[in-house]
Formats: structure tokens, sequence, C-alpha cells
């Protein structure tokens, strides 16, 4: 019997693959706050917000991590980032500022295998982070 393809889709080895959380939102499965859709990403608020104003920016496209993303995914990393700024600047945050944070990985206390870029604001951010 062949051996069984690999796929970079599959999460934590299930096959089919699972649904991630955030793919379960894009779907309409669960519900969420919703503050930006398009074709290619959706904004919503972070169910545990950080700050008075935690955004996370989805691609629709699931790209598991940073680190994983291919070449091919240029126009949607751009466009995430875009994103980010504009629905920043939709919620209020250009006069003060606001922070945009991908975390990747064990290290990075990344939580959903589901690209993601988290926008926060609303009050200073300290730095360096935890
Ligand atoms: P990560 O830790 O992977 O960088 O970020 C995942 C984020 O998703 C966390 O900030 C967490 O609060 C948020 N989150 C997890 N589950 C849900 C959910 O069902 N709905 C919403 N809106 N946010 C979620």
């Amino acid at each position: 019997m062949p051996a069984r393809p690999l796929c970079s889709l599959c999460l934590r080895g299930s096959f089919p693959p699972m649904k991630t959380i955030f793919q379960k939102i894009i779907d309409r499965e669960i519900p969420a706050k919703i503050a930006h859709e398009d074709e290619h990403c959706v904004a919503i608020h972070d169910i545990s917000p950080q700050a008075p104003v935690h955004v996370l920016v989805i691609p629709k496209k699931l790209i598991p991590r940073i680190a994983e993303a291919q070449i091919d995914d240029q126009a949607v990393l751009g466009h995430l980032l875009l994103s980010a700024a504009a629905v920043a600047k939709k919620l209020g945050l250009e006069a003060g500022g606001f922070r945009v944070v991908i975390n990747n990985g064990r290290d990075g206390g990344e939580t959903v295998p589901h690209l993601h870029v988290h926008v926060l604001g609303g009050r200073p951010l300290a730095w360096p982070p935890g």
C-alpha cells in the first residue's frame, strides 16, 4: 500500500485535516465579533483581549504559521499587514499607536496553528515582551 502523502494542512497528523478554531470562524461554524472581512482575510476581536483593542487578522488561506509561509503567499502576507494597519485605523488606534505581533511556534507563544496577526492598542504597551 503506498504511503499516505504528507500534507502541510494536516494538523497533528489527522486525516482529513482538522479545522482550526479560526477556520471554523471563517466558515461561520462558530461566532466571533468581526471587525473587518474581505476576499483574503477576516479580522476578529480576540476572545481574551490583552489590551483595550485586541484584534486578530487571519488569512482565509490556511497558512499554519509564518515560518511555513511560501513565496506564493507573498501577496496574502502583504495584504495581512495592510489590513492590520487599516483595522487599527478603523478602531481608532492611529493617533496613539499600536503593536502588530505574530507568534510562531512554542517559544513564540503560538496557540492556534493558523497564521494570525495580533493588533493591540488602546494603552501603552511594555517592551520587551515577557
Ligand atoms: P496565539 O497565541 O496563537 O498567537 O493567538 C491565538 C489567539 O486566539 C489568542 O489571543 C486567543 O485569545 C485567541 N482565541 C482563541 N480561541 C478564540 C476564539 O474562539 N475566538 C476568538 N475571537 N479568539 C480566540
